[in-house]
């Protein structure tokens, strides 16, 4: 399967040219992909490219199966360790995968801005990157946590930047601490914490921003998440609405810590 790395592209339109399936497609002013659905994988795309900006991933899809049988293949990045010290790799495979999967919808969380502000960086202009900041309260009441030169930036950055409670936390998480106890909203957030703190992250960043409305509910979105700070999960993601929490679908982890820190203090 081949992919067009948007960061190199330069719009000269050589690999459509060549694409006798007429499988490049060309979209707004700059941005070109290759429709997956129809690619023959000959391959005649990449060697004409002058940027090297076509490259050849190692997603399989099964040939030659009846309907229902078919599959594909597609590697899952597991990191060492949980933390921001992956956050480059996080954007990589995670650009990589859109573009694969023509998404343009990338919904992250924020700590700082720090990471936000790389992520809008590295995706470029042809993606809709929605943020979602730590909401206020988090450590210190009155106040949020994007550090005031981040924020700055975030706020001429052009992207929809929402502060917004928790999805898991809120009432539940205060009768928590104040009385102990467990609801099922605490039940399904620590489950989603088994597999690490940035599968639930992506899912409850994925749940607040398409409850905003910010990101769309009819198709697929790239969501990030991390531990503490930074990146280190990606996820595709099908939105819903927290009325419709059942109906959210974890498609495809692209990445994520092999293994989970341990269970924090609620
Ligand atoms: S690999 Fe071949 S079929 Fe696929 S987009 Fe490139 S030139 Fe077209
Ligand atoms: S040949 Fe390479 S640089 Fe030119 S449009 Fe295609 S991907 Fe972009």
């Amino acid at each position: 399967m081949y992919v067009i790395r948007g960061s190199n592209c330069i719009s000269c339109g050589k690999c459509q040219d060549i694409c006798s399936g007429n499988n490049v497609i060309h979209e707004g002013e700059h941005f070109f992909y290759i429709d997956e659905t129809k690619c023959s994988n000959c391959g005649k795309c990449m060697t004409v490219c002058p940027m090297t900006a076509i490259v050849k991933t190692e997603e399989k899809v099964s040939e030659n199966l009846p309907k229902g049988l078919q599959y594909t293949e597609k590697p899952i990045v597991f990191f060492e360790k949980a933390g921001k010290k992956n956050t480059a790799k996080v954007l990589e495979l995670a650009k990589e995968r859109a573009l694969s999967l023509n998404i343009r919808d990338v919904v992250l969380p924020t700590t700082t801005g720090k990471s936000a502000l790389e992520a809008i960086d590295f995706f470029g202009p042809d993606f809709n990157i929605v943020v979602i900041p730590c909401m206020y309260g988090r450590f210190k009441p009155g106040e949020h946590t994007l550090e005031p030169e981040y924020e700055k930036k975030l706020r001429k950055a052009d992207v929809p930047v929402i502060f917004a409670p928790y999805f898991f936390s809120g009432v539940d998480r205060a009768i928590y601490r104040e009385w102990g106890g467990m609801s099922s909203t605490l039940i399904v957030r620590q489950t989603l914490k088994l597999f690490g703190e940035g599968i639930k992250v992506c899912v409850e960043v994925t749940i607040v921003g398409a409850d905003a409305g910010a990101i769309p509910i009819d198709k697929e979105v790239i969501a990030l998440g991390g531990t503490i700070r930074g990146f280190d999960t990606a996820m595709v993601i099908q939105p819903a609405h927290s009325l419709q929490f059942f109906d959210i679908g974890l498609r495809e982890i692209i990445c994520m810590p092999r293994k989970r820190i341990p269970w924090q203090p609620m």
